[in-house]
């Protein structure tokens, strides 16, 4: 199979959750982004590495429209990104996205940042929520933090919450970017298994990550970034014993 396209079978236009297209983005005189072509099918993992630089973080803050790009197309289930507004809102909860910080909100209890989402943005009930997040926070082995502040769990629990918070919107891709980054080396082993357990699960998921373990046993593609261009994709096992391109061999050689 060509490494390049969706590893989901079918091969429709359908098969495709996320679709980015030549997009190209500045920071002033920075190119950042350079033609960067991506297709993501449902249910697939694609893990995304490359050095600190190399535009990783801006791609997925590109796909949620956190950033604006300037030319280009980037569509989530066939439905292109609209530029601002509820509809922007309500596109964009069908996008999860977890960072390095956790950004919970520090004067919710952890069941209000998990529900907040949900009641203002998806419109369900209150009662409804609630229940819904319970289970959430349970199936990231946290719900009997449920009443707390976020200050009182370890960064190992925020990050489960975080990704709850997410899940609870029912969301159609969910991205990462560096989740385990900040956390302290025995906590990276639990958001990690939330995390495998999504893939499992057939979550649709873009993961920047320097967890290879992650990239070896979770991704049916890895994306090699350099200086803004996607450099190389291939099948984690490929790219990890035979990397093609200079760049990947360089990096690998630094990491691994
Ligand atoms: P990565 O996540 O791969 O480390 P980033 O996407 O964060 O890379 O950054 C790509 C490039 O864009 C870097 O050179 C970075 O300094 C620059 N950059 C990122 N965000 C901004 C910003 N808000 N303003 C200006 N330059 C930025
Ligand atoms: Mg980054």
């Amino acid at each position: 199979m060509d490494a390049t396209t969706p590893t989901t079978p079918g091969g429709d236009e359908r098969a495709v959750m996320v679709d980015i297209r030549g997009v190209n983005k500045h920071f002033g005189d920075l190119h950042v982004l350079k033609d960067v072509d991506l297709q993501v099918g449902r249910g697939e993992v694609v893990v995304v590495l490359g050095p600190s630089g190399s535009g990783k973080s801006t791609l997925c803050r590109t796909v949620n429209r956190l950033e604006t790009f300037e030319s280009g197309s980037i569509t989530i289930d066939g439905q292109a990104l609209p530029e601002e507004g509820k509809a922007l809102a309500q596109l964009r909860a069908d996008v999860g996205m977890v960072f390095q910080s956790f950004n919970l909100f520090a004067h919710k209890t952890i069941l209000e940042n998990v529900t907040l989402g949900p009641t203002k943005v998806r419109g369900r009930g209150k009662a409804d929520a609630e229940r819904r997040a319970t289970e959430l926070l349970e199936r990231v082995g946290v719900g009997e933090q449920a009443g707390k502040y976020p200050a009182q769990l370890s960064g190992g629990q925020q990050q489960r919450v975080a990704i709850a918070r997410s899940l609870a919107m029912e969301p159609k891709v969910m991205l990462f970017d560096e989740p385990t980054s900040a956390l302290d080396p025995e906590m990276v082993g639990e958001v990690l298994d939330v995390m495998d357990e999504l893939a499992r699960g057939g979550m649709t998921m873009i993961v920047v990550t320097h967890e290879m373990g992650f990239a070896r046993r979770a991704a049916n593609r890895v994306v090699f970034m350099a200086d803004g261009q996607i450099v190389e994709t291939a099948e984690p096992e490929a790219f990890f014993s035979a990397p093609r391109s200079e760049r990947a061999k360089d990096f690998l050689g630094k990491i691994l």
